[in-house]
């Protein structure tokens, strides 16, 4: 009798989050994984570089994770670089000229938290309030799945919302979290951000951002994926995926028991093997998939110029700005839903981030600009429409006839309840562990955020549970095939 050779690994195929929480999470189980990465480093979309003029490590752009994120927080507590955040509960509103309106929770409970703050602010007018106000009411009650092919402007309308709140308030908000106008974001993904990030609970929209460069908060998934006798492989691009294997763009072919595809859709469009795309129709729907773009610019001051940790600046181009230094000369903006500045190059954007900067902050009035560093990303997320939702792949096919186990699909992009967020890549993350090792689903996530008791009061459900995704299909592909067949699939 021939004795059995080691188990095949799990093979796990884009090192972003995605694929570092499926990795380490089959690892801390003690399945060998090889996770292969085709660039240098880990963190996909939220990862640093190092800037070949100034030499420093810059993250490719600012990456704000909320109280709500349990699952990239516990990702976080298991890469044990929980520590390197910091956080904040103020949000600063500054408006041109610098009258500025400070956010932050009071002493009464979710969702009321922000009542304080808001009869306080300046930019939104008393009557502006009440209507804020009432359109909380029905977000509150709301069954946001029933709003999944309406955009969220079409939800403004529904609740009277005038036109200077929804550009000085709602659009800010939303694009921002959505990366997307209320006239394109399903309404449904912008309901769950008001729900869980905003009105459940007075934690949820606690601002965290990393004190180091983002792919330092990933140095520990390799020694936790060799512990378990798996490897990481970067510049391992991956150029055909299968069913059992994979071929690396050197030409190595790589056996595996699954198969974890965590790439781009685009990506995983081009390299699945066409017999599987042509019956699964998971793989047909990502060459419909939308993008939308993020800016993000490095900027160095003579002299202080922000003296808060990040500020909203009211109907501006820029959304975003954060304090990079302890004295405010080193400050990075974001520019989500950013399509009207892709045409700019380096110095037309840093001219007109500066622009604003000097008519919002009275201390940027005077000062210069010396150095500066725009990364445009192009595809910074999928543009979250209503379409998106429909498009949005399970990790699994619906049904399957091959006895040959299908590809698990992990990504921000998959169904995960979530906008295009590490929180939402994280999710999938996990569940497509749990897919793998035929656990329930649930077996790796974190409990969301519950709802307040008040909040519950009000109407506020408990976020929907995504899709059971039956583990026991999945242990069908178990058993090896003779031969190959089609998959059925009916997503
Ligand atoms: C500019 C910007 C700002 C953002 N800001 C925020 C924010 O503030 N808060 C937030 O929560 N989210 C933010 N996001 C979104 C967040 O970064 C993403 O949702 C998340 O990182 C996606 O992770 P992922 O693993 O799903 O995908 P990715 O990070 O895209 O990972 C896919 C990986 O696959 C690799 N790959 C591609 N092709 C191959 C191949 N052929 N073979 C092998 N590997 C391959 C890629 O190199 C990549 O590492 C932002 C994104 C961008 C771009």
């Amino acid at each position: 009798m021939t004795p059995a050779g080691p188990a095949k690994p799990v093979i796990v195929v884009g090192g972003g989050l995605a694929g570092i929480t499926a990795s380490v999470t089959l690892a801390r189980q003690g399945t060998p994984v090889v996770l292969l990465e085709t660039r240098k480093k880990l963190g996909g979309r939220a990862t640093s570089f190092t800037d070949v003029r100034s030499g420093e490590e810059l993250d490719n752009c600012q990456h704000v994770v909320l109280g709500c994120c349990t699952n990239y927080l516990r990702l976080l507590d298991e890469l044990q670089s929980r520590q390197h955040l910091t956080w904040t509960r103020e949000q600063y509103w500054i408006e041109p000229g610098g009258r500025t309106s400070v956010i932050k929770p009071c002493f009464m409970p979710a969702p009321a938290h922000f009542t304080s703050a808001v009869l306080a602010a300046s930019f939104i007018s008393m009557r502006e309030k009440v209507q804020l106000a009432r359109a909380m009411n029905a977000i509150l009650r709301v069954d946001r799945t029933t709003w999944q092919d309406r955009t969220f402007a079409d939800f403004l309308r529904h609740c009277a919302q005038p036109a200077r709140l929804i550009e000085t308030f709602w659009t800010p908000v939303i694009v921002s979290a959505c990366n997307l106008e209320p006239a394109r974001v399903a309404a449904s993904s912008a309901l769950q951000v008001f729900q869980e990030g905003f009105l459940a609970d007075a934690h949820a929209a606690d601002v965290g951002v990393s004190t180091v460069p983002l792919v330092r908060l990933y140095e520990h998934a390799e020694r936790l994926i060799q512990s378990a006798g798996g490897s990481v492989r970067l510049g391992a691009g991956v150029e055909f995926i299968g069913t059992t294997s994979v071929r690396t763009t050197s030409g190595e072919t790589i056996e595996g028991s699954r198969i974890i595809c965590a790439l781009p859709p685009e990506r995983a469009a081009s390299v699945i093997d066409p017999a599987i795309a042509s019956v699964d129709d998971r793989f047909s729907a990502m060459s419909r998939v939308q993008h939308s773009p993020i800016l993000g610019v490095h900027l160095r001051f003579d002299r202080p110029v922000l003296d808060r940790p990040h500020c909203v600046l009211v109907n501006a181009g820029v959304q975003w700005l954060f304090r990079k230094d302890d004295q405010g000369a080193a400050v990075h903006a974001v520019i989500s839903a950013a399509d009207a500045w892709m045409e700019l190059d380096e110095e037309a954007i840093s001219a007109r981030v500066v622009n604003e900067m000097k008519a919002y902050l009275p201390l940027a009035k005077d000062a210069k600009l010396t150095w500066a560093r725009a990364i445009k990303e192009k595809r910074a997320t999928f543009a979250a429409t209503p379409e998106m939702e429909r498009l949005r792949p399970a990790p699994l096919p619906g049904a399957w006839s091959n006895a040959e186990p299908p590809v698990i699909l992990a990504g921000d992009w998959v169904q995960t309840g979530w906008p295009a967020t590490m929180e939402g890549a994280v999710r999938s993350g996990y569940r497509a562990a749990a897919l793998a090792l035929n656990k329930p689903i649930e077996s790796f996530t974190a409990p969301d955020m519950p709802p307040a008791r008040l909040a519950r009061a009000l109407g506020l459900r408990p976020a929907p549970r995504p899709p059971s995704f039956s583990p026991a299909r999945a242990a069908i592909s178990a058993v090896p095939s003779p031969s190959r067949q089609p998959y059925v699939a009916h997503v």
